[in-house]
């Protein structure tokens, strides 16, 4: 786990995201070491005696601790300003770590409904399995929230801005009603990135990521991290969680994800300006009947969104009059933009929601979350945005008849 010490608290930003947590090795590297081992090496057998009595703390085994996910975890804690960092193998592993290793039978767990395909998944599939009780909500409606949450509740799982309809939820009001109810508030931080959104700031106890996403940002490695400041859930659900179930990052993926974050902020604030050029393009135009971005007045929760980030991200999700045959069309017309449900990446990518990612989901379901037939999610990339616009313009004008 990291631990965030080594922040000499003088630092700014665009620094920690370079330096933060590098641990040289006596070979003195610039960059940071891939410590690809499983095992460790005791001086002695009364080290490793002590080692697992917990009397000395040292790297044992790699499911429980690794140098290279030390300095991942170091540097992203120092982000995302919380004093500790969990990574896990892949973003999914870190939802349902963060939620399996607190819950108990008989618990209940309020969510809002537009979530992550797998997300849904967990909160209505697999927890109900194990005794818990999952109540989903209108993330965008304070009075459902209030209702919900007038019960006792062991966590709140929301995603803001969510996947793929861009709705933003109340960070402040949420975990203020979280609170009242003793829940601890799970924000699932993957669309904003720690760049533009720190939920924590805001009185979430728990942030999660799916580091797959823009933190590699290149389409390379799974990955996801579990961020909080509450040391008793590190200490008794998290820790002994991930140790004795294994659903550990490897070493290989966590030097990936550290030079990542050495960039992430460059092609974060790239990844805005290009999605902003997009939507503003595509609104008003013939064969687009909604343009959905965060960053546009046009968002109705536009306000809401600039008082909890900093920008409006790099998704842009558009309807396509029409519906799936043009959105289909529409599609496999493109030309620069790739057909992929990966996200945050360099190249841009793009995804029919209600037929892949969200296609599990019932009709009523889909729509209660804005996923209509002619929806079209854009993950704006790090191209010329003038490329991407012609590339859209093209496609648009042979799909749209
Ligand atoms: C991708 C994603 C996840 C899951 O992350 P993986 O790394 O693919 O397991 C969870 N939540 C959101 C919002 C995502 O976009």
């Amino acid at each position: 786990m990291g631990v965030n010490k080594s922040d000499p608290g003088t630092w700014r930003q665009a620094t920690k995201l370079v330096r933060g947590g590098t641990e040289r090795s006596h070979f003195g590297e610039t960059s940071e070491g891939l410590f690809l081992t499983s095992g460790y090496v005791y001086e002695s057998a009364e080290e490793a005696e002590q080692s697992f009595k917990g009397e000395k703390k040292r790297y044992m085994y790699s499911r429980y601790a690794n140098p290279t996910l030390t300095m991942f975890e170091t540097r992203l804690a120092q982000l995302e300003g919380a004093k500790y960092c969990v990574s896990t193998a892949s973003g999914m592993a870190a939802v349902f770590a963060a939620l399996a290793s607190q819950l108990n039978a008989g618990d209940r767990v309020v969510a809002a409904r537009a979530l992550f395909g797998s997300c849904h998944y967990i909160i209505t599939q697999q927890l109900p399995k194990f005794g818990i009780e999952s109540v989903l909500v209108d993330g965008t409606d304070l009075e459902q929230w209030k209702k919900a949450l007038s019960k006792k509740t062991r966590c709140v799982f929301l995603e803001t801005p969510s996947n793929p309809a861009l709705e933003i939820i109340d960070l402040r009001a949420v975990s203020d009603l979280a609170r009242k109810a003793g829940a601890s508030l799970i924000v699932d931080n993957v669309f904003a990135t720690p760049v533009l959104q720190r939920p924590l700031e805001f009185g979430a106890d728990i942030v999660m990521y799916s580091a797959t996403k823009h933190i590699d940002g290149q389409g390379r490695t799974l990955g996801g991290a579990i961020l909080t400041n509450n040391a008793d859930f590190i200490e008794k659900s998290l820790t002994p969680f991930m140790r004795h179930t294994g659903p550990t990052m490897s070493a290989f993926n966590a030097w990936v994800l550290v030079k990542g974050l050495e960039t992430l902020e460059l092609r974060v604030t790239r990844h805005c300006a290009n999605a902003r050029a997009v939507a503003e393009h595509l609104s008003g135009r013939r064969g687009i009947s909604k343009v959905i971005y965060p960053g546009l007045k046009s968002h109705p929760q536009h306000n809401l969104a600039m008082s909890q980030m900093s920008d409006g991200g790099s998704i842009v999700s558009f309807e396509i009059a029409g519906g799936k045959q043009t959105a289909f069309r529409f599609l496999n017309a493109l030309k620069l933009v790739d057909i992929s449900n990966n996200l945050g990446d360099a190249k841009s990518l793009t995804t029919h929601p209600a037929t892949t990612t969200h296609q599990r989901l019932s009709p009523e379901e889909r729509l209660k979350m804005g996923i209509t037939d002619g929806l079209v999610r854009l993950s704006v990339g790090l191209e010329d945005p003038e490329d991407i616009k012609e590339d859209l313009d093209q496609a648009l004008t042979t799909a749209v008849r």
